[in-house]
C-alpha cells in the first residue's frame, strides 16, 4: 500500500483516482491522476504498475485513443469496467501522458496508449 494515502483504497469501490461526489456520481480527481501517470502506479489499487498496462473509457475515448482516467492492471481495470457498463478495456504495453495546453478547451490531462494489444 502506498505510503500516505488519506483513505482507503479499494479497486471497485473506492478506486484511488476517483471520488464520490454528492449526488453518487464517480469523478476522476486531476491530482491523482497526475500521480498515477507520474509514479506509474495504478488508479485504482495505487500499487505499481506492470504490464500489460490497462486504460478503462467510453467508446468515444476508445475512438480517439484518449483517456482520462489513469493507467490500471489489467485485472483493476476489468473489475472497474464490470460495474461501469459504458466502459471498455484497452491494454498496452506503453503510454503518453498528454498534458493539455492553455488553448485546449478541455483542460484535463489525457493518455494515449501506443500499440494496443489484442
Ligand atoms: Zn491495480
Amino acid at each position: 500500500m502506498l505510503r500516505g494515502l488519506s483513505r482507503d483504497v479499494d479497486p471497485v469501490s473506492a478506486p484511488f483516482a476517483w471520488e464520490t461526489g454528492p449526488d453518487g456520481r464517480r469523478e476522476l480527481v486531476g491530482t491523482r491522476v497526475t500521480q498515477c501517470a507520474l509514479s506509474r502506479i495504478c488508479g485504482a489499487c495505487a500499487e505499481s504498475l506492470g504490464r500489460p498496462i490497462a486504460f478503462v473509457g467510453d467508446d468515444l475515448e476508445v475512438a480517439r485513443n484518449a483517456f482520462h482516467a489513469p493507467p490500471l492492471h489489467e485485472s483493476c481495470a476489468e473489475a472497474l469496467a464490470a460495474v461501469e457498463p459504458s466502459w471498455r478495456v484497452v491494454r498496452t504495453a506503453a503510454f503518453e501522458f498528454v498534458r493539455p495546453t492553455s488553448e485546449d478547451l478541455d483542460r484535463r490531462p489525457v493518455f494515449q496508449p501506443s500499440a494496443l494489444l489484442e
